[in-house]
C-alpha cells in the first residue's frame, strides 16, 4: 500500500492561515476574455489559456502584443506565440498568475557535487531562468516574486548557489534591484574557498565585479552587519520600487 509521505511545505500550508473573507472589491480583475499563449516548438509545444486582463496587468510584452490599436496580429487574434521559451518553465508562470506563488521546487532537485562541492541543486538554475523569462516578458511582478523565491530558499535552507549570477549576467542585464541581490550573496556569503574555486570567472562581468567592490568598500568602512541584508520582509530588492509599479504581493 502507497504511503504518503508529510512534507515540510504540508507543515506550512498547514499552520499559515488563509484569508477566506474579503471584500468584493478584492476580487481578480480577470475579465472573460482569454488568449492562448503557445510556448515551445514540436511535440514539446504547449498552449496556456490565460484571462487578458491577468497578461496585461503582469506584462507589458503581453500589454503590445494585445493592444487591440496595435498592428500585432496577436492583438487581433488573441494568440501569442513563444517557440523559443520553455513550456515547463512557462508553467511555473501560468501559475504565479493564477495565484501568487511560484511552484518551482522538484523532490529530486538535489543530486551528486556541484565543482565547488556543494549539492547540486537543479532549482536554483530553474529560478533564474523563470526570472529570466519575466525580464523577456517585461513583468516585474514576476522577476520580484522569483527574487523573493530565492531569498526565502536561502532563508530556509541555509544554503546559497555560489553562480546564481552567471545565468542573468550572461543572458540580461539584471535590474539594479536584481543585481543588488546578486552581489550581495557574493559580498555576504562566499568565503576564501568560492573566491579561490571560482572567483576568476567573475572576470567575465567586469560592471558586476565593480558593484562587489563598491559593496565590500561599504563593508570595509562600516563593518558587516549583525544580520544578513535579505533577513527582512520588505521590497529592497523588489524592481518595482524603481518603475513605479504596484508590488505583486497586493495583486493576490
Ligand atoms: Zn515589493
Amino acid at each position: 500500500m502507497a504511503t504518503l509521505k508529510r512534507t515540510a511545505s504540508d507543515d506550512i500550508a498547514r499552520t499559515t492561515p488563509h484569508k477566506i473573507r474579503r471584500s468584493a472589491a478584492e476580487a481578480p480583475k480577470t475579465g472573460t476574455r482569454t488568449v492562448a499563449v503557445h510556448v515551445g516548438s514540436g511535440t514539446e509545444k504547449r498552449t496556456f489559456d490565460i484571462y487578458q486582463d491577468t497578461l496585461i496587468r503582469h506584462s507589458e510584452f503581453f500589454k503590445a502584443a494585445l493592444n487591440p490599436s496595435s498592428n500585432w496580429m496577436e492583438g487581433q487574434q488573441r494568440s501569442v506565440s513563444l517557440p523559443e521559451d520553455c513550456p515547463q518553465n512557462f508553467e511555473i508562470l501560468f501559475h504565479f498568475l493564477n495565484t501568487g506563488s511560484i511552484f518551482a521546487s522538484k523532490e529530486d532537485d538535489i543530486s551528486g557535487t556541484s565543482s565547488t562541492s556543494c549539492p547540486l541543486d537543479l532549482e536554483w538554475g530553474r529560478l533564474t531562468e523563470c526570472w529570466a523569462l519575466g525580464q523577456k516578458l517585461l513583468s516585474t511582478t514576476y522577476k520580484d516574486a522569483v527574487v523573493d523565491t530565492i531569498i526565502e530558499k536561502m532563508r530556509t535552507s541555509g544554503r546559497f548557489c555560489s553562480n546564481l549570477h552567471e545565468y542573468p549576467c550572461q543572458n540580461s542585464t539584471p535590474s539594479r534591484a536584481f543585481r543588488k541581490l546578486l552581489v550581495d550573496v557574493v559580498v555576504y556569503r562566499w568565503s576564501q574557498k568560492t573566491w579561490a574555486e571560482i572567483g576568476d570567472g567573475l572576470s567575465s562581468f567586469p560592471d558586476f565585479l565593480l558593484d562587489i567592490a563598491r559593496a565590500q568598500s561599504k563593508i570595509s568602512k562600516k563593518g558587516f552587519p549583525t544580520t544578513l541584508p535579505w533577513a527582512g520582509d520588505d521590497c529592497t530588492y523588489h524592481e518595482h520600487m524603481d518603475d513605479g509599479t504596484p508590488c505583486y504581493k497586493t495583486l493576490f
